[in-house]
């Protein structure tokens, strides 16, 4: 099985709701996925339901960040975090940075920042997340201290721009690249579909880890090396390989 070597300095992870899945979060897509099991949700992710969808938006994001705060970051999490590894991520969950990753980029923003639906107001405020479908239920005023407008999870609805600053920044990561590893997504979703290929073109060596990797020849020609294994199993692997520990686990504190 392929893995990291001396030649890869600057190892870049690219991320998915298969890495947060064991936190109970589940999944977007597929059969089990929450836009299957839960329709209406769907809807409420279009950008042009608001706001009359902010109930819904709070009610589900708050869920989910409540699920990710109380379970914690996965051991591909810490595993990425102690590799020292900048993170692009779809993921709102916030689990890389509890985790202690210091670079992510968030391409869907976080679950656990509230903004502003005035598009120009630069408020923004953590998110305490509870249960229920009122901004005050998790810990946010239902309007803008600002400028009086209705506030929102920052999670980037479907039809809403990706926000610039994390696209940039995750192309930069992906252009330096030397190891492109992309972990518990499905690789044909804008914009990973497109990252993996750029990292190859600068010259990366590209990883895809997935339980269930796509069949799709498309899919599968951006990545070098297709490893079809849990990644809460490879990555602290590569982690202990990368600082030295071996197989052993003994020293591992987690
Ligand atoms: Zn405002």
């Amino acid at each position: 099985m392929f893995r990291p070597g001396p030649a890869h300095r600057e190892i870049v992870f690219l991320t998915g709701s298969g890495l947060s899945a064991r936190t109970g979060m589940g999944t977007f897509r597929g059969p089990q996925g929450l836009w299957a099991l839960e329709p209406d949700i769907e809807v409420a992710m279009h950008a042009e339901r608001l706001p009359g969808s902010l109930p819904d938006l709070w009610r589900v994001w708050g869920k989910m960040a409540k699920i990710a705060v109380g379970h914690g970051p996965t051991p591909g999490h810490r595993a990425i975090a102690r590799m020292g590894a900048p993170v692009i991520t779809q993921n709102i969950d916030g689990l890389h940075q509890a985790a202690g990753s210091e670079v992510v980029a968030e391409l869907h923003g976080s679950a656990l920042m509230a903004v502003c639906l005035g598009t120009e107001c630069p408020w923004r405020m953590p998110v305490t997340p509870g249960e229920g479908s009122r901004a005050t239920d998790h810990g946010v005023p239902e309007l803008c201290p600002t400028c009086g407008s209705p506030t929102r999870p920052n999670v980037v609805l479907f039809d809403e721009m990706l926000p610039e600053q994390a696209l940039e920044m995750g192309m930069r990561l992906a252009q330096r690249a030397d190891l492109f590893v992309a972990v518990g997504t499905s690789g044909v979703v804008f914009p990973a579909a497109h990252l993996a290929p750029l990292a190859k073109t600068h010259g990366a060596t590209t990883v895809l880890i997935d339980i269930d990797p796509p069949q799709e020849p498309a899919v599968r020609a951006a990545f070098d090396h297709v490893i079809a294994a849990d990644a809460h199993d490879v990555l602290p692997e590569w982690e202990r390989a990368a600082n030295g520990v071996g197989r052993s686990s003994f020293l591992d504190p987690f």
